[in-house]
């Protein structure tokens, strides 16, 4: 069994939506018993419910009612890497708030709201789950372990970036110092086409930070020297908390994005159908 956490007192979040430029607020609240769930116009809806799309440079949940709920991976990353199973996220506005960029303001702020929760049985993968995309060179994989583990590796072109690996345990104190602060990049190379596409209208020097070709442009300095992976993580740890519950096994993730994890996830849920 997987210890965890529970919402305990409300706490909400105010911010600009990074995609949309609009206002969005998101409250959570103590819910009944295990799960993460959506109160949305039909009524309450589990986590595990949502179709996922990560093909919009972010993690969008439709729900059976029709609702959809954009740039959700900080959030359910940050409930998720600190153990917390147990919530209601009332979601006010198009999406989740960018507040920093990364899981860090929701982090502290769930910390504070959170307290003991019930023991939950853990998702534990049984054997081998991989695949790759052809299309960018990615490849992910999940396999047996009594912990969550991942290794998360990405590539760039840009020598501000370049190669950059993160390895480690997954639990709430790494998660915490290690993950939450790092917050979301952008190529400047990549910044016209996301406009173009409708995307990062609410993008700012305080909620992203943006790389050219030997740079990272960022607001004071960078929190980590490898921020970006460790973003990545935050993003791989949000879109795996969509399976809605603690995962035991050892990720590995080269080139990775949204897409790939949400794939994981469906296969993951798959397995479990299968098993
Ligand atoms: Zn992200």
């Amino acid at each position: 069994m997987a210890k965890t956490l529970k919402i305990i007192d409300k706490v909400s979040f105010r911010g600009t939506g990074i995609h949309s430029g609009k206002p969005c607020e998101v409250m959570l609240r103590p819910g009944e018993g295990s799960g993460i769930f959506f109160d949305l116009p039909g009524g309450l809806f589990p986590i595990g419910s949502a179709d996922c799309d990560g093909t919009r440079r972010g993690t969008r949940l439709t729900f059976p009612d029709g609702s959809e709920v954009l740039t959700v991976e900080h959030l359910i990353g940050s409930l998720a890497g600190l153990g917390v199973w147990s919530a209601v996220i009332s979601p006010r506005g198009p999406e989740i708030p960018a507040m920093d960029g990364s899981g860090l303001v929701f982090s502290e702020g769930i910390a504070r709201a959170a307290g003991p929760g019930e023991d939950m049985k853990p998702v534990t993968v049984t054997r081998e789950i991989a695949f790759t995309d052809p299309s960018g060179g990615g490849f992910i994989s999940v396999v047996p372990s009594d912990l969550f583990e991942i290794t998360c590796m990405i590539k760039y072109e840009t020598k501000a970036i370049g190669c950059q690996v993160f390895e480690g345990v997954v639990t709430p104190e790494t998660f915490l110092e290690e993950i939450a602060p790092a917050r979301t990049f952008v190529l400047t190379s990549e910044i016209e086409s996301i406009l173009e596409r409708g995307l990062g209208q609410g993008g700012a020097a305080d909620n992203v930070l943006v790389i050219d070709d030997v740079v990272m442009h960022a607001p004071g300095h960078l929190r980590i020297p490898d921020e970006p992976v460790r973003h990545k993580v935050l993003d791989l740890i949000g879109d795996l908390a969509t399976v809605g519950t603690p995962l035991r096994g050892r990720v590995v993730a080269y080139r990775s994005g949204h897409d790939m994890h949400l794939e994981l996830s469906r296969r993951i849920r798959r397995s479990l159908l299968s098993a």
